[in-house]
C-alpha cells in the first residue's frame, strides 16, 4: 500500500515507522530481522531501507603503489526490502539514488521493484562520494532528485526510456523525497532549498521525509514555510535519539543540523554513554509526544541499525 494511503487510513492517528540500513557486506540478513523484530509490536505500516552507493578505497600494493578499488560496503537494499515484505507483510521502501546510477540503471532498478510488489520509493540525489567534494552525476544519470522523480513519474505513465516500446505497462509508485528543516548543506538559503523541494513535488513526489532535528520548533517553522509555498503533501518528521557523547560533534558535522544548547549541556554532564543513551531516549520521547499532540501523521525514526532505544521510545509514545 502507498504511504499516502496508510496516512489516510490512519484517520488522524499518528503512525510509527523507521529506517534501517542494509547489513555490512558479509553479515547475515538475520542481523536485520533481529533489529526489526522488537519494533513490530508498534505496527509500523512501512519500513525504509537506505541505499549505499559504491566507495573508492585505496589498497597498498607490495611495490608501494596504491590500487584504487570500488567497493559497496552495504549492498542488498532490494533484497532486504523483498525479505521484509515476505517475512512481515509490511511495506518496505527502498531508497534510490541519482549517484552511481545511469537513467538506464534507474529504469531497470524500478522494474525490479515493480515486479517485487513494492509500492513506494524514496527518491534521493545521494551525497558526493567520500573522496570527492562535490556530487557528480553519472554521464547518463540525474543531477538532482527532482529529475529522478520525473523519471519515476514517467514510468508510472508507462513512458520508458526506449520510446519504441509498445504496450508498455505503467508502474504505480508513490514517491517520497527528502527535505531539510535546517536547510540542505549545499543550499545557499532555506528559501532556495524549499524552491527546489517544491520542484520535486511538482514533478510527482507525494510525501516528504525530513532530515533529523532536535528542536521541534525548527520542524514546525519549516512546515509553515512549506505550506506558505503551497507544498501540501505530508511532511513526515525524521527523529533520531542521541546515544553517545561523540555524537555531539558527529551529528552536526555529518548531518549539518544544530543541537539545542539545553541538550548539549545535559549530554556534557553525563558520566558515561549509558547515561547519554537514557537522556537521548527522554529527549526523543518529549519531541515525539509534542509532534504527536500536534497531529503529525507519522513519526519516522532513524534506527541506524540499533532498535533498543527506538523500542524504548516507541513504548512510551505509541
Ligand atoms: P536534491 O533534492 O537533489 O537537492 C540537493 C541540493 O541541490 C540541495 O541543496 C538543493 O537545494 C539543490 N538543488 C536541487 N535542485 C536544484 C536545481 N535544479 N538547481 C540547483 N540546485 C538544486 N543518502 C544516501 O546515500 N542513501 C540514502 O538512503 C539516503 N536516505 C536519506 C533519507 C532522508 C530522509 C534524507 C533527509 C536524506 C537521505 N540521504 C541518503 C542523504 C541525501 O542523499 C543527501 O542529503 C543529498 O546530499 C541530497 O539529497 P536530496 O535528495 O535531498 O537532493
Amino acid at each position: 500500500m502507498k504511504v499516502t494511503e496508510h496516512i489516510k487510513n490512519a484517520n488522524g492517528n499518528t503512525l510509527f515507522s523507521f529506517e534501517i540500513l542494509p547489513p555490512l557486506k558479509g553479515q547475515n540478513v538475520q542481523s536485520i530481522f533481529d533489529n526489526i523484530d522488537p519494533l513490530m509490536e508498534f505496527k509500523p505500516p512501512f519500513i525504509d531501507v537506505t541505499y549505499h552507493r559504491e566507495e573508492y578505497v585505496y589498497k597498498e600494493l607490495e611495490n608501494g603503489l596504491l590500487q584504487k578499488k570500488v567497493v559497496k560496503k552495504r549492498p542488498g537494499t532490494v533484497g532486504i526490502c523483498a525479505a521484509i515484505q515476505n517475512k512481515y507483510r509490511v511495506d518496505a521502501i527502498p531508497h534510490i539514488l541519482c549517484g552511481g546510477f545511469t537513467k538506464e540503471d534507474t529504469e531497470n532498478f524500478l522494474i525490479d521493484l515493480d515486479f517485487l510488489g513494492i509500492d513506494n520509493v524514496m527518491a534521493l540525489r545521494g551525497d558526493a562520494v567520500k573522496t570527492e567534494t562535490y556530487f557528480k552525476a553519472e554521464k547518463e544519470g540525474h543531477h538532482y532528485a527532482s529529475e529522478l522523480v520525473t523519471q519515476i513519474s514517467d514510468l508510472n505513465k508507462g513512458t520508458y526510456l526506449d520510446e519504441d516500446l509498445l504496450n508498455s505497462s505503467c508502474t504505480n509508485f508513490c514517491v517520497g523525497v527528502a527535505a531539510y528543516p535546517e536547510k540542505h548543506m549545499e543550499a545557499p538559503s532555506l528559501d532556495s532549498d524549499i524552491h527546489f523541494l517544491k520542484k520535486k513535488i511538482k514533478n510527482g513526489a507525494q510525501y516528504i521525509v525530513t532530515q533529523m532535528f532536535f528542536d521541534n520548533n525548527r520542524y514546525f517553522e519549516f512546515v509553515e514555510k512549506c505550506r506558505r509555498e503551497s507544498i501540501t503533501v505530508p511532511i513526515v518528521p525524521g527523529l533520531k535519539p542521541i546515544a553517545t557523547k561523540k555524537q555531539l560533534n558527529l551529528i552536526p558535522h555529518r548531518f549539518h543540523v544544530d543541537l539545542p544548547e539545553d541538550l548539549i549541556l545535559e549530554v556534557v554532564k553525563c558520566q558515561n554513554n549509558e547515561q547519554v543513551r537514557q537522556l537521548g531516549i527522554e529527549w526523543c520521547v518529549q519531541q515525539s509526544k509534542e509532534l504527536q499532540k500536534a497531529g503529525i501523521p507519522v513519526l519516522h525514526y532513524y534506527s541506524m541499525g540499533k532498535s533498543d532505544n527506538i523500542k524504548a521510545i516507541a513504548s512510551q509514545v505509541f
